[in-house]
C-alpha cells in the first residue's frame, strides 16, 4: 500500500479542527460503545495485516495535520487494534475493562493533561483528589483510611510490587547491625560485599524474600531493586486435599527460614498473594505468617492485585483484616475495578517507609525547582472554618513525586476517582459477584457429564466446604480447563493446549490464553468485565458455543 496522506501544515491551531477531529473520535468512541458486545473479540489475521502495511515507513516531513492523523488512526490503524480487550467476551489474564464514567474521566483528564508531581496548593487541588481516590479504595475494602498513611498511585501492581520491595528493602536494612545507622540502599547503594543466601555471611547477608507461587513481577521487582531473583525463595506446602494448588506456605520451613536470617540479622521480605494469577486461589493462614513475620522481624508484603477486592464478596470477608496485616499492600485498579490502563494503587502502613525509600535524599533535600512555595497572603478572612481545615489539609500533602517512581505522571487517578464514584461499594460488588457467577456456570458446564464434561475436564476445582455433595466449584473468576482424555485434546498430547486454544479463539466469539498447571498444559477463562453476565448479553453462549465447536476439532 502507498501512504495516502499529504504533508500538510503542521500547525493547525483552529478550534473548527479539534472540534472536527474530537467528532470523528467520539462518534467511533459511540459507535464502539454500543458495537462492543457482540463484536468479534480480536481483529481478523487480514485486519492486522492492513493496519501493519499502513504504518508509514518514516516520519512525514512536515506533519499530516490533525484531520488527517485522526483519518488514519480511525480507518487504518484502530482496524488492527485488539477491539474487544475491553469487552466483555475477552477473557484473557484478567483484563477488567472501563467503566463509563471511568473512560470519560480519562479522556477529560488527557485534556488537562495535569501533571500530577508537585503539589501546587495555590494552583490545583489535584493531589487531594488522589489522595481522597486512594482513600476510597480503602473505603470500599473496609479498611479505614488512616490504616494505611503511605500510599500513592501507580502504574500497575508491577509498579506497586516494585515498591514493596523497596520500601521492604530499605526499612530492614535500618535494623541491621551490620552497616551503619542511617543506612539504605536508595540512600548509600549496595552495601560491600554482600552474601548471597547460602554463603556463610562475612559481611552484610542479603535480604530474601519469601514466597509461594508469587506473580512474576516479583522476581521483576527483585532484579530491579537489587534484592536479586536467585534470593527469591519458593516455599510452597506439599499439595494435599487442603492445599490444592499449592499456593500453602511450608510453615516449618518458612519459620526455619524466617528464625536462621534472624539469628545472623538477616533482612527477610515475605510476600503473599491474594488471587493468584493462575487459579484465583489464595494463600491460606495469613495472620499464622503475620505472626511469624512480627516475631522475626521480617517485611510482609501483600499482592492483592485484583483478590483483594473479593473481600467485597460475604465468603472472603476475611481478607479484609488479612489485608489489614501488610506492612505493604498491592491492589490493581485496571483489574477487576475496570478502571482505565495504567493504574494500580500502593499502601505502607508508616508514610516515612514510602519517603525513605522514593523521597528525596536525606543529604540534599528537594532540588530547588521541585520546592513548593505556598502562597500564605492568600485571604483567610470570611473563610468558613471546614473550607480552611481543607485548604490545610490540601497544603499539607505530599508532593506525589516523594511517594512514587515517577515525577511526572499523568493525572490517572481521575478515572479512578471517576469508577469510584460511578460504582460505590454496590456496583463494584455487584461486578465482582456477576463474574464469579459467570465463572462457576462455566464451570458447571464444563463438569456435567451430558455438556462440557464429554469433552473437558476442569483443573481448578475447590470443593465446598460447607456442602461436599454439590457439584464442582472454581475460586473466584478463573476458569482452568484442558481437553479430557476421550477428546481430540488428550493431555498426554503436548499439542493439545496450543490446538484447542487456537480451535476456540479462531472462532472469534471468545478470546482465552493458555497456562499450565502442574506440568500441564491448561486454558484459563478469567472473567472480570463490568459488562459480562449481564443479562440478555448472550456471553454465556457464546463461550458455551464456542467450546462446543472446539472440541469437534
Ligand atoms: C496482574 C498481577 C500483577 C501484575 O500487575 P500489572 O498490573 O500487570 O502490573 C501482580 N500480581 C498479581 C497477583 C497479579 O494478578
Amino acid at each position: 500500500m502507498t501512504w495516502p496522506y499529504k504533508d500538510t501544515m503542521p500547525i493547525d491551531s483552529a478550534p473548527e479542527t479539534f472540534i472536527a477531529g474530537l467528532t470523528a473520535v467520539t462518534d467511533h468512541i459511540q459507535h464502539r460503545f454500543s458495537e462492543l458486545n457482540d463484536s468479534e473479540p480480536i481483529p481478523s489475521r487480514r485486519e492486522i495485516d492492513a493496519a501493519l502495511q499502513a504504518l508509514p515507513s518514516a516520519l512525514p516531513r512536515s506533519g499530516l495535520g490533525v484531520d488527517a492523523t485522526v483519518h488514519h488512526l480511525i480507518k487504518d490503524i484502530t482496524p488492527g487494534l485488539l477491539r474487544g480487550h475491553a469487552g466483555s467476551r475477552f477473557y484473557g489474564l484478567v483484563t477488567g475493562g472501563v467503566t463509563p464514567a471511568s473512560q470519560l474521566a480519562d479522556i477529560l483528564g488527557t485534556s488537562y493533561d495535569e501533571s500530577l508531581q508537585i503539589n501546587f496548593p495555590d494552583a490545583t487541588m489535584a493531589v487531594a483528589l488522589e489522595q481522597r481516590a486512594l482513600d476510597m479504595v480503602l473505603d470500599l475494602l473496609d479498611i479505614p483510611a488512616e490504616w494505611f498513611k503511605g500510599r500513592s498511585v501507580t502504574t500497575g501492581a508491577t509498579a506497586s510490587n516494585i515498591m514493596g520491595l523497596a520500601c521492604g528493602r530499605d526499612a530492614l536494612l535500618l535494623q541491621s547491625p551490620h552497616l551503619p545507622e542511617g543506612y539504605t540502599i536508595a540512600e548509600h547503594g549496595f552495601p560491600p560485599h554482600i552474601a548471597t543466601v547460602g554463603q556463610s555471611p562475612s559481611s552484610v547477608p542479603a535480604i530474601k524474600v519469601l514466597t509461594v507461587k508469587a506473580h512474576g513481577s516479583i522476581l521483576k521487582a527483585a532484579a530491579i531493586t537489587g534484592i536479586g531473583r536467585a534470593n527469591v525463595l519458593d516455599i510452597p506446602a506439599a499439595t494435599s486435599e487442603e492445599n490444592p494448588w499449592g499456593l500453602a506456605f511450608d510453615t516449618i520451613r518458612l519459620e526455619e527460614e524466617l528464625c536462621q536470617a534472624d539469628s545472623l540479622r538477616q533482612g527477610v521480605i515475605v510476600v503473599v498473594t491474594l488471587g493468584e494469577v493462575n487459579t484465583g486461589g489464595f494463600t491460606p493462614n495469613i495472620p499464622g505468617i503475620e505472626a511469624l513475620c512480627r516475631k522475626y522481624h521480617a517485611w510482609l508484603h501483600i499482592d492483592g492485585a485484583f483478590g483483594g477486592f473479593a473481600a467485597l464478596l460475604p465468603q472472603y470477608r476475611h481478607l479484609v483484616e488479612e489485608m489489614k496485616l501488610a506492612d505493604s499492600l498491592t491492589l490493581d485498579a485496571h483489574k477487576w475495578l475496570n478502571v482505565p490502563y495504567d493504574t494500580a494503587m500502593f499502601y505502607t502502613r508508616k508514610a516515612s517507609d514510602l519517603i525513605r525509600s522514593f523521597g528525596p535524599s536525606p543529604r540534599l533535600g528537594t532540588p530547588a525547582y521541585l520546592q513548593v512555595h505556598a502562597d500564605s497572603a492568600t485571604a483567610t478572612v470570611d473563610v468558613p472554618d471546614d473550607v480552611l481545615k481543607l485548604r490545610e489539609w490540601l497544603s499539607g500533602l505530599t508532593s506525589p513525586l516523594n511517594c512514587g517512581i515517577e515525577n511526572s505522571r499523568r493525572f490517572r487517578a481521575l478515572p479512578l476517582y471517576a469508577g469510584l464514584l460511578e460504582q460505590g461499594k454496590a456496583g463494584y460488588t455487584d461486578i465482582i459477584r456477576r463474574n464469579c457467577d459467570f465463572a462457576q456456570r462455566i464451570c458447571a458446564w464444563l463438569t456435567d457429564p451430558a455438556k462440557g464434561g464429554k469433552w473437558y475436564t476442569l483443573v481448578n476445582s475447590v470443593e465446598d466446604a460447607a456442602n461436599p455433595a454439590s457439584s464442582a466449584k472454581v475460586p473466584l473468576n478463573i476458569v482452568l480447563f484442558r481437553g479430557s482424555h476421550a477428546s481430540c485434546y488428550p493431555p498426554s498430547d503436548m499439542s493439545s493446549t496450543t490446538r484447542l486454544l487456537h480451535a476456540i479463539n479462531r472462532q472469534r466469539l471468545i478470546y482465552v490464553t493458555p497456562t499450565s498447571w502442574a506440568g500441564v498444559g491448561a486454558l484459563r477463562i478469567a472473567v472480570s468485565n463490568w459488562r459480562t453476565g449481564l443479562e440478555g448479553d448472550g456471553d454465556f453462549e457464546a463461550v458455551i458455543t464456542a467450546l462446543s465447536v472446539a472440541a469437534h476439532g
